[in-house]
């Protein structure tokens, strides 16, 4: 059934009435929708993001990429260099048609020209092999038992296969093949490759090939070091990042032969640890495998290690996020607090006007019928007209004052000043009010206390402010002690009642401007909430503090304290601006 028109207005009202009514609701609902809801929503995408990163590992894909075609540019490049060599050491090789005397001296002299040859040796179908030897090596049983091994292993091999092997030769590009094998030293396992080759300048006819090996401990110590450094060096040198490590291993990695866990050779900062990606050398050094890596890291820890930061950042992100959200949140709900107190402030300030206007126009409007017998009456009519004018200044004074601190015109003029007679003049003017609400009065004032400089209206305004106060929120026990002395370096001003206190979690908020606490008999009494503003604004300006003690029921204690010695200046407008 439709609701009837009736109902309906009841109802968009009382929302219409929530939704304008609690402006804390407003921008809760504001804040809730417009930022927290795409922030928290961004979040939760970005951890999920990083989350997928993290199964996916498309960085470390990349990365092992990367290795891969650095791997196979540094095959290329070793191969090169090894070509490279084996080609120069070719063009020197001696004639087959040279006298052999001449044949033996230069091979020897190639020996002695490349230090990172073992061997040297050239075939000939009909003379057999001619083998050269690092002379000073051959005092090593292993090097000398390998020059034997090698010769006899190259003669019976070729004494068949010359031919197949001298075309197949031909047939090759750089016309070089390759033949790589163990080798055995004192320290265990090397590992030699053999060079073969036709000669040059001679014809292709002629079963004659060249051979050359390089040297074990040639290869480990010098040539796979040197060449792997270099190839870091120029990688690290092209785009930077994180610094690699690479190495040469003899046979699979992974797999569990005796010489995978030992690396042949490796670049300075080799560390201990398996490499990333590795690849099969084919060709020049088949047999061996070459392995690279980050140098001390891997390419699981970087990848952990970016999560770990992402994460981290996110993580610092939105903190920063909600930390902002809770100050925008906490600023927002001050300022409708105070446009709260300050439409409070208005109608309190209306009424505190219009009750003292209405009672001396009363009074006044009596007196002046003329019909008031008695003189008693008629002083008594004086008397509340007086005071219900000097209420009005003092209110209007306050109101005023508080618009200069506002507008940060406020100057204070300070003087010497005998504080005991200024507190005992102000007093005084006040005696018959504090007589008159019935109050018992207690005052000390220390009278050998030093001139000072203050603001004199200034600080009578504060006293009366705190006077005030007292006397209005009294309402059993009526005491008021006012005490001025002077302790430590300083003078103290203090005003005590014995009337309703302040909560404990009110006694800072008195204080701020328009706060008026949630008593009920403070919201029976007139007020502003400007006085203690007002005060804590004098006492700063003159250097010093107000401070208040209070216990609900039992009575406040509002202490001013003054420096004794002062240097004269005007505190600068913003620094002694009231806190809203
Ligand atoms: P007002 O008195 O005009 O409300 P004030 O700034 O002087 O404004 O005081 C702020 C609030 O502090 C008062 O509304 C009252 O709740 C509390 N207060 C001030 N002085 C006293 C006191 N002597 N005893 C109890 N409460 C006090």
């Amino acid at each position: 059934m439709e609701p009837s028109s009736g109902e309906r207005t009841s109802w968009s009202d009382r929302l219409r009435k929530v939704w304008t009514g609690s402006n804390r609701l407003r921008l809760m609902l504001t804040l809730e929708l417009a930022v927290m809801l795409p922030a928290a929503a961004l979040i939760y995408l970005n951890f999920d993001q990083l989350k997928s990163m993290k199964r996916d590992k498309v960085l470390e894909a990349a990365i092992h990429r990367d290795f891969q075609q650095m791997l196979a540019i540094a095959e290329k490049q070793i191969n090169q260099k090894a070509y490279t060599v084996t080609e120069g050491i070719r063009d020197q090789f001696p004639s087959p048609d040279a006298e052999k005397a001449d044949k033996v001296h230069k091979l020897d002299w190639i020996l002695s020209e490349h230090p990172e040859l073992g061997h040297v040796f050239l075939f000939e179908a009909d003379r057999g092999i001619l083998m050269r030897s690092q002379p000073e090596r051959m005092n090593d049983p292993y090097f000398f038992e390998e020059h034997h091994r090698l010769e006899k292993q190259i003669r019976g091999w070729f004494t068949f296969e010359a031919k197949t092997m001298v075309e197949a030769l031909h047939k090759r590009t750089r016309r070089i093949a390759w033949f790589a094998e163990q080798g055995k030293r004192a320290d265990g396992y090397a590992y030699i490759t053999t060079a073969f080759f036709p000669l040059p300048r001679v014809s292709k006819d002629r079963l004659v090939i060249g051979g050359a090996t390089f040297d074990a401990d040639y290869l480990k110590e010098k040539f796979f070091p040197e060449m792997l450094d270099a190839l870091i060096a120029y990688k690290l040198g092209e785009d930077g990042g994180n610094p690699l490590a690479m190495v040469v291993y003899a046979g699979d990695p992974d797999g569990d032969a005796g010489h995978a866990s030992k690396p042949l050779a490796a670049s300075a900062r080799w560390t201990e640890g398996k490499p990333e990606v590795s690849r099969n050398f084919a060709d020049v050094f088949t047999g061996l495998t070459l392995g690279i890596k980050f140098q001390g890291t891997s390419v699981d820890a970087l990848g952990r290690s970016w999560v770990e930061r992402g994460f981290l950042t996110l993580g610092v992100l939105s903190l920063l996020l909600v930390g902002g959200l809770v100050l925008t949140y906490r600023s927002v709900s001050k300022e409708v607090a105070l446009a709260r107190l300050k439409s409070d402030f208005v109608s309190n300030v209306s009424h505190e006007l219009r009750t003292p206007l209405a009672l001396i126009r009363l009074y006044a409007e009596t007196l002046e019928l003329g019909r008031i017998k008695g003189q008693t009456k008629v002083e008594e009519y004086y008397r509340i007209i007086r005071t219900e004018s000097e209420r009005l200044t003092a209110l209007i004074n306050n109101i005023l004052d508080f618009s200069r601190i506002e507008a940060g015109k406020k100057e204070y003029d300070f003087r010497q000043t005998d504080l005991a007679e200024l507190v005992r003049n102000t007093l005084d003017t006040y005696r018959a009010q504090i007589d008159e609400h019935g109050f018992a009065f207690e005052q000390s004032i220390d009278s050998s206390i030093p001139p000072v400089q203050v603001d004199r209206e200034a600080i009578a305004r504060s006293l009366v402010n705190l006077v005030n106060n007292s006397l209005k929120y009294s309402d059993t026990e009526k005491f008021l002690g006012v005490k001025l002395y002077r302790a430590d370096g300083v003078l103290k001003l203090e005003v005590v009642d014995h009337g309703i206190g302040i909560a404990r979690n009110e006694q800072a908020k008195v204080f701020e401007k328009f706060y008026r606490a949630g008593n009920l008999l403070v919201h029976n009494t007139k007020g502003s909430g400007l006085g203690l503003s007002l005060v804590r604004h004098i006492a700063h300006a003159h250097g010093g503090e107000v401070e208040v003690e209070s216990t609900p029921g039992k009575g406040s204690k509002f202490t001013l304290t003054l420096p004794l010695e002062r240097a004269i200046q005007q505190p600068a407008n913003d620094a002694v601006r009231m806190a809203g």
